[in-house]
């Protein structure tokens, strides 16, 4: 069924993929992120309709949900928003940076979802089920060196999803965990490490086939285009050359006899 659905995280790699896989799917989407230059483009390329809202400020989630809630049902809401900073040690690593963490992938999910939530039960209600998709990470399972407030906060995600769903038991509302490992986004490694393109670079460099945004995208659009009664409770979705977040093949693959 093709409903309406929200994207946070719009602007850029995952979430941009989604919002296109969505609309070639026929789904009315609303992206949402902070950079509007961004959302505007897209949504002029896709026919997405586009919303800025930055998920860390209570007043834009706010204001999001009252753009929704004027605009009709809600069918679904993928909670894509989020990201790393810093690859430090636990002892070395910036409390700020954690905070920043902390702050868009757990507190920003948590906004987002209780906003919203109102309207996805009406939705619900119109077509029988509604579904809130959350993309955490393999970080969000398993711990590796220098993870510290990425590791923490992704498990933290984790949690929560898991929680929500636990508490949604009994209604029409599939909730679903997206666990990527290496994704090869524009983005997301230049934004760890504060905009050094060469250590964001070296973080995929000889990888054979890291995932694509659009190799992400088709997982959450097929979680949500299964049956309604069919919950993808956690899709864990990695690179063949990834066999952990730090154990990662480079080079071609090839073939090992014993
Ligand atoms: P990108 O950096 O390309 O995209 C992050 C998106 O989140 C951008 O659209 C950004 O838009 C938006 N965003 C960031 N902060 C906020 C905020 N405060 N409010 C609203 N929007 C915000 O990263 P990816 O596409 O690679 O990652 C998307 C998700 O997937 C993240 O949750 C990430 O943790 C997760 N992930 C990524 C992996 C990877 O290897 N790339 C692996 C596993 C999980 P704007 O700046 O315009 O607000």
């Amino acid at each position: 069924m093709a409903g309406r659905v929200v994207v946070t995280g719009a602007s850029s790699g995952i979430g941009e993929a989604t919002v296109r896989l969505l609309r070639g799917r026929g789904w009315d989407v609303l992206a949402v992120a902070r950079r509007e230059d961004r959302l505007r483009a897209l949504a002029d390329e896709t026919g997405a309709t586009w919303f800025r809202a930055d998920v860390t400020s209570d007043d834009d989630v706010a204001a999001l949900r009252a753009h929704v809630e004027s605009t009709g049902p809600l069918h679904a809401l993928v909670n894509n928003a989020g990201g790393a900073f810093g690859l430090d040690s636990v002892e070395a690593g910036s409390v700020d940076d954690w905070q920043r963490m902390f702050d868009v992938n757990v507190l920003g999910t948590k906004r987002v979802t209780a906003a919203l939530l109102p309207a996805l039960r009406d939705g619900a209600e119109e077509a029988g089920v509604a579904d809130v998709v959350t993309v955490t990470s393999i970080a969000g399972h398993v711990a590796y060196e220098g993870g510290g407030g990425y590791n923490a906060s992704k498990f933290a995600e984790h949690a929560l999803v898991a929680v929500l769903r636990l508490e949604l038991a009994g209604e029409p509302i599939r909730v679903v965990e997206i666990a990527p490992g290496m994704v090869q986004t524009e983005e997301f490694s230049l934004v760890r490490f504060g905009g050094d393109q060469a250590r964001a670079d070296a973080v995929y460099a000889d990888v054979p086939g890291p995932l694509t945004a659009d190799d992400v995208a088709e997982s959450i659009v097929h979680a949500m285009e299964l049956p309604s009664h069919v919950n993808l409770d956690l899709v864990t979705v990695k690179p063949v050359a990834q066999a952990a977040p730090h154990r990662v093949a480079r080079g071609a693959l090839a073939v090992r006899r014993p």
